[in-house]
């Protein structure tokens, strides 16, 4: 039997024990074929049925438009960030688009957009990244082929609660740390782009939607691996998708639907970060959250303990005795230090409360 554990890893992260159980019972013999998902063909009956019922119901789960298609491909958040300028730079003449950079990931996608066209800073500079500033205070270029950002800093914890107003200017969304954990408005954009290892599956598999009237406009040099118009005229299928991610992916949007949908994930989102925010919140600065209440990310929360600085022996303790505990990689992104608590689907809100329970206790132990 395996030993209590809570995992909040901010990814790959934990996946509901009942996908792991599934996958392991058809791991050796899929549904009476003889072979396991791994080993069969990306052009056979059987994963032509597992990825034409994957995409069915990620559409039915996010209501994708009909003038959207639906990828699955390599490649990671990485892959798609860069693959963003190398389709759409082009689409005005001026080869500019707007970047609003709200932490690490998206600097790194306006970085990767930088080798393709000239990119707009529409945020002024700064290495904080702990707020938005008010969309009255945006530089947005009207001319700029495509606006981008990123939907949730899964370093930072900053998280977008409202979709930005472009004006028409074709938006683009690196949903990868909080899809399918509330309900969005497809319709409102462009590109929609996750890598599955947070939310909706592992490691392998990156979703990609795309509005039609963006496909076929990419650069010359973009690899056709990363060009849309031959993956989305192609299935996914140009070459050889993740076909075991896309199998996995398949069971969590399987279990997402039988939880009661994206409605359910959102609500439990809800109680679950507020849970966590609480006890930060009540700590009287036992615990400190840099963020502005207003971007506060429901899927990974920084924190610090002792001060805004962090206090580094107290946070060494917390690690150590939540890990002894079963509370698994609270450990905060390198870059930042102190705590991250991430809470994603596959999180259950009874798991959030049992970690505040131990918030709690180490409060009282420590203070
Ligand atoms: N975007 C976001 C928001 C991420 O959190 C990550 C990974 N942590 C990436 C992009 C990069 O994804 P990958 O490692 O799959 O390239």
């Amino acid at each position: 039997e395996k030993k209590f554990v809570i995992n909040f890893s901010a990814g790959p992260a934990k996946l509901p024990e009942a996908v792991l159980r599934q996958a392991q019972k058809e791991m050796l013999d899929y549904q009476d074929t003889g072979v396991s998902v791994m080993e069969m063909s990306h052009r056979s009956a059987d994963f032509s049925k597992i990825l034409n019922t994957t995409e069915q119901n990620l559409r039915e789960l996010l209501d994708v438009p009909d003038n959207y298609k639906v990828m699955f491909l390599q490649g990671g958040g990485t892959g798609q960030f860069s693959a963003v300028p190398l389709n759409l730079m082009k689409l005005k003449p001026g080869h500019t688009a707007d970047y609003l950079v709200t932490g690490t990931w998206s600097a790194k996608a306006a970085n990767e957009a930088k080798k393709y066209g000239t990119v707009n800073m529409v945020l002024p500079a700064t290495k904080k990244y702990t707020s938005i500033p008010d969309a009255s205070t945006w530089n947005l270029n009207p001319e700029a082929s495509y606006v981008y950002y990123c939907a949730n800093e899964t370093v930072h914890g900053v998280e977008f609660k409202d979709i930005p107003e472009t004006n028409g200017v074709p938006l683009v969304c690196d949903m990868s740390s909080n899809i399918l954990t509330r309900p969005v408005d497809v319709s409102k954009f462009g590109v929609i782009f996750a890598g599955a290892q947070k939310n909706i599956g592992c490691a392998g598999v990156t979703v990609v939607i795309v509005r039609d009237d963006l496909i076929g406009q990419a650069m010359d040099v973009c690899p056709s691996v990363f060009d849309y118009k031959v993956q989305s005229s192609n299935n996914s299928l140009y070459n050889t998708p993740p076909t075991y991610s896309v199998y996995i992916m398949g069971l969590v949007f399987n279990w997402i639907k039988s939880q009661g949908g994206v409605a359910s994930m959102d609500h439990n989102s809800q109680v679950k970060s507020s849970t966590i925010y609480n006890v930060v919140e009540e700590s009287d600065g036992f615990y400190c959250c840099p963020l502005d209440p207003k971007c506060r990310s429901r899927t990974n929360l920084p924190f610090r303990i002792g001060s805004i600085e962090g206090n580094d022996s107290l946070e060494k303790k917390f690690l150590e005795e939540a890990t002894k505990a079963g509370y698994l990689q609270l450990k905060g992104h390198r870059s930042v230090g102190g705590i991250r608590v991430s809470l994603y689907n596959a999180v259950s809100v009874e798991e959030a409360h049992l970690l505040a329970g131990f918030m709690r206790n180490f409060i009282a132990d420590n203070r």
